[in-house]
């Protein structure tokens, strides 16, 4: 397949609004997959993904199609040319669109889909903009015209008003009935432009990906640009200068299918012997060992916008979790993990993560693909602090900030996100009092058309770490659309908020909020805490500290009675099944000081803002 053959492109759309189960159909009409295949979304491997019915992961496929170009002459017989056609799926989530740009960099165009019913939302304005300024082909595509509430020419008329996209060049489609579908392709290889690498220039192939395979090792995706890559070659990494040979190299049809080359503008797998996906950077050029080559544009290092401790729920099992983070980060490597210890928690880690539902993806697959039982402490963002001696100190975990420092707090900073929202105009009010409750600041608001509105925002990336999606949600009876970018850092008073219990801080309790709201914050939290922590065989006073100064308090009277006195000198089973239970309960508890705290205490912390 020379590049004139090849079409490279994505697929990029509003979460919901039907990438996935568009790339299924896509997928069976080339007969890549068996129709009914079972298993829906195709593309979606991860049992979080599936669960959650979201895209993580982007993930590639390759398809073959036979198409003749207009203008083309078949009258002598000849066969319409087939084409080489990689599909990459993408996820539509605000959090992921770090793999999102990843995905578009091996791309000429892309399908930016649209729900006919709900039309553009905060996350079609986000990926139309990836792709605007990675100057690819886009083409629209108005999906779900089956729905009753469907209204296509509204969906036009948006695309023309906020993107300035030809309405007459959107395709309109239904994934589910079918309707529409055979136009999707051969748009693709009329409008979005073959691949434009050389192929006899030296071989530069562009790392999108990486994961660790138990069998095989790490196997790399790649984007061939120039060149062409063989199987036995060897190929250097021009970000880690390591060396390897290219042991087996092939197409994702969908699962790996080795074919010994790939040819440039093409996009495949290559397993090289690397030992670890920490040698496999993802942004990375790999080129011929031998010759040399200007390296390709990388990609912006993912930025990590939440941190929080992940400690064993069992004080024992550090080693386990160190080994089920250490599996889980060889697939993820838009983790960060540095060890920490913590006075109330022991030995744990700080992960930094690129959004909330990261983090929350991340857990649920460190439990359910490794079993690991952790408890994790109050998301965060990092601060910056500077102090009276001109030194500055960056904030990653609120307990490493002094609660009495020795030199005065001076200044701090706090990051900002640049926030887009697209609501039905009648939610205005209350959307609007939210974001000023959560210390934004309006930059834009404008009409998409006569019912929708489109605001932007600064706001404090802290104040949407903490449950604002879901309040944005709710206040709009889910039609709030939402979505984000970073920003830079703002000054902001911030004060250190210790909690104690009985008397003692507790690090990983401890948070950074705003000034003004210091008092309620901390009186909801000790409010939220007495109702979570159980009663035990003595007093537990709850205080919530600024510095010296106690702001709030509340106290947990004394259990009365022991659990095993009811069963005293009775039945032993029914001894054994109490004790038993109490262990079960304990599983996620962390006995601080003489305290036993359960998780939940954690995630009441996490609502309270
Ligand atoms: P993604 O988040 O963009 O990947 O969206 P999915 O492909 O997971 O689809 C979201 C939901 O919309 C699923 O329940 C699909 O079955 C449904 N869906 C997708 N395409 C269509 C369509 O053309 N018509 C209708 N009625 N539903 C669709
Ligand atoms: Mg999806």
């Amino acid at each position: 397949y020379p590049p004139e053959l090849v079409r490279n492109f994505s697929i990029i759309a509003h979460v919901d609004h039907g990438k996935s189960t568009l790339a299924d159909r896509l997928l069976e009409l080339t007969g890549t997959i068996k129709k009914g295949h079972g298993q829906p979304q195709y593309l979606d491997k991860l049992q979080v993904e599936r669960e959650r019915g979201i895209t993580v992961k982007a993930q590639t496929a390759t398809m073959f199609y036979k198409h003749s170009v207009n203008g083309d002459d078949f009258s002598d017989g000849k066969e319409s040319p087939s084409f080489l056609l990689n599909l990459i799926d993408t996820p539509g989530h605000v959090d992921f669109s770090y793999e999102v740009s990843r995905s578009l960099a091996a791309c000429q165009g892309v399908l930016l889909v649209v729900d006919a019913a709900q039309g553009v939302q905060a996350q079609t304005v986000a990926n139309f903009y990836l792709a605007f300024e990675s100057n690819l082909t886009i083409v629209p595509v108005i999906n779900k015209i089956d729905q009753p509430t469907a209204d296509p020419d509204r969906v036009k008329a948006q695309l023309k008003s906020m993107f300035d996209l030809d309405p007459n060049d959107a395709l309109l489609t239904s994934a589910k009935t079918g309707e529409g579908l055979e136009q999707i392709l051969p748009a693709v290889i009329e409008r979005i432009p073959a691949p434009p690498g050389r192929r006899e220039s030296p071989l530069r192939m562009l790392l999108l990906d990486s994961y660790y395979d138990e069998y095989k090792g790490v196997i790399c995706h790649v984007a061939v640009v120039d060149g062409v890559l063989s199987k036995g070659d060897k190929i250097s990494s021009a970000g880690t200068g390591q060396s390897y040979e290219a042991l087996d190299v092939g197409i994702m049809h969908p699962e790996l299918t080795p074919t010994g080359i790939l040819l440039t503008g093409q996009v495949g797998y290559v397993v090289s012997g690397m030992r670890t996906t920490k040698e496999a950077r993802v942004g990375d050029t790999i080129y011929h060992t031998r010759t040399s080559v200007e390296p390709l544009p990388g990609f912006k290092p993912a930025k990590h916008m939440v941190f929080s401790g992940l400690y064993p729920a069992d004080g024992s099992d550090f080693e386990a979790l160190n080994h089920a983070i250490e599996r889980l980060t060889c697939n993820d490597a838009s983790v960060s993990i540095t060890k920490e210890t913590s006075t109330a928690l022991g030995l744990g880690f700080r992960c930094g993560f690129l959004g909330l539902l990261h983090m929350d993806v991340f857990h649920q697959r460190l439990e359910q693909e490794y079993g690991a039982h952790v408890i994790s402490t109050v998301p965060t963002v990092p601060y910056t602090f500077e102090f009276s001696d001109g030194s500055k100190l960056e904030v990653q975990n609120p307990a490493t900030l002094p609660s009495n420092p020795k030199q005065k707090v001076t200044a701090c900073w706090e990051p900002t996100v640049i926030a887009t929202i697209i609501i039905p105009s009648e939610y205005v009010g209350p959307v609007i009092t939210l974001v000023s409750e959560r210390r934004g600041q309006q930059l834009e608001y404008s009409f998409i058309d006569s019912q929708r509105v489109f605001m932007k925002y600064r706001l404090p990336l802290r104040e949407i770490v903490v449950d604002f999606y879901n309040e944005l949600k709710s206040i709009t009876s889910g039609y709030a659309s939402f979505d984000y970018e970073d920003s830079d850092y703002q000054q902001a008073d911030l004060v250190k908020l210790d909690i104690l219990l009985n008397g003692q801080p507790v690090d990983a309790m401890a948070t950074i909020v705003h000034n003004t709201k210091a008092y309620r914050v901390g009186r909801e939290l000790t409010e939220k805490l007495k109702t979570v922590i159980d009663r035990q065989m003595f007093e537990i006073t709850i205080q919530a500290a600024i510095g010296s100064k106690i702001i709030a308090r509340e106290t947990i009277s004394a259990m009365r009675k022991n659990v095993l006195a009811k069963c005293y000198g009775g039945d032993v089973t029914r001894k054994r099944k109490l004790l038993e239970k109490q262990k079960e309960g304990k599983k996620r508890m962390k006995r601080v000081g003489s305290v036993d705290i359960p998780q939940e205490a954690f995630h009441q912390l996490l609502k309270v803002s």
